[in-house]
């Protein structure tokens, strides 16, 4: 009856959304009175989740697991939440885990539900709150089905360390991977990923071009931050898509979003509304960003930018 999570991977190593889901799992176990489980795939060293609260550890190691395949995924996951008898299955909002979510609640017959930004309200009935148009709402939502998915928005629960003794045990379910195979995987950078992020450091227009762009990467390589950008820059070239963020580009929750050069255009904004702290660089004083912004610099990037860097690496060394 444990609170079951599927800890997410990278190349054999956790993800760092595997511990805020494993941290919000924990919550949950607590207000329901059990323990959670956490299901790895190819992942050796799983100590690390009992530091947010991970009792037991379901160890899948299987060469056909190597790439995520929703299909194959969401099978074995829903073979570890019948053995395991949880009620609960709790997911990160990964593009894996939204691609397994909804297969999953067909296979177990659980009602889905996404964006989970907070604890239950009560767990009798099991009410969550999610966010909703492109988090510009809070919604309250009641799950009324035995089993229950859900899925954490990123970033919203954080991390929250409950060291308790872990024990992993080897799982071996069956595994069917359907008509797909994903044969390879081209990753378009090997820097922190946006997902992954607690920092990302986003450039517009503003910019004036990709030669200047030394000045988005520096600032970011000295945060350890991702790099994003407004979607005209990727529409232009000047950055690769896979950095476009906004409500056609990727959704960004981070800790930090520092815009350089953007204007804060409705779509950008529906894309990084999630995230907690904004900071904003721009010229012009009437950028709408500005009423989005929890801090900014009105003043030109290329003034603001190296010196925010300066006084950061300065800070560093002296910290
Ligand atoms: C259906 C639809 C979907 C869209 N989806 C997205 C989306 O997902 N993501 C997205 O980003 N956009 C999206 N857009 C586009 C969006 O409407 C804006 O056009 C876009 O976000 C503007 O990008 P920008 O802020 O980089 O450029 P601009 O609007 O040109 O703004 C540049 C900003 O830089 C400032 N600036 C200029 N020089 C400097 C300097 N030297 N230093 C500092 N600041 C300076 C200017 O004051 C200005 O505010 C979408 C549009 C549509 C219609």
């Amino acid at each position: 009856m444990s609170v079951l999570i599927y800890a997410e991977s990278d190349n054999g190593s956790l993800r760092k959304g595997a511990f805020e889901v494993a941290s919000y799992a924990k919550g949950v176990a607590d207000a329901l009175g059990t323990t959670v489980t956490a299901l790895t795939v190819n992942v050796s060293d799983v100590s690390e989740l009992g530091n947010y609260g991970v009792s037991k550890v379901l160890q899948v190691s299987d060469n056909a697991l190597t790439k995520f395949q929703a299909k194959a995924y969401s099978s074995i996951i829903e073979q570890a939440a019948k053995a395991e008898q949880s009620k609960v299955v709790v997911l990160s909002s990964s593009t894996n885990s939204k691609y397994a979510a909804p297969l999953l609640g067909v296979a177990l017959n659980a009602a889905v539900v996404s964006n989970v930004v907070s604890l239950p309200k009560s767990t009798s009935p099991f009410v969550v709150e999610r966010t909703a148009f492109t988090n510009k709402a809070f919604q309250e939502t009641q799950i009324n089905s035995d089993v229950k998915v859900i899925c954490v928005s990123n970033n919203s629960y954080g991390l929250k360390e409950t060291s308790v003794s872990i024990e992993a045990e080897a799982f071996s379910p069956s595994v069917n991977g359907g008509s797909l195979e994903v044969v390879s995987i081209d990753k378009a950078t090997d820097k922190v990923s946006i997902a992954d992020a607690e920092v990302v450091v986003s450039g517009g227009r503003g910019l004036k071009g990709p030669e200047n762009w030394h000045l988005i990467e520096d600032l970011a390589t000295v945060l350890g931050a991702a790099t994003a950008c407004s979607k005209p820059v990727s529409d232009m070239g000047w950055r690769p898509h896979s950095e476009h963020v906004g409500q056609t580009g990727k959704p960004v929750a981070t800790n930090l979003y520092i815009a350089v050069g953007i204007s804060g255009a409705i779509q950008h904004l529906a894309g990084i509304n999630a995230s907690k702290v904004k900071v904003v660089v721009n010229t012009d004083p009437e950028a709408p960003f500005f009423k989005a912004a929890d801090y900014g610099v009105v003043g030109d990037a290329f003034e603001v930018v190296p010196q925010l860097i300066e006084k950061l690496k300065a800070f560093k060394s002296t910290n």
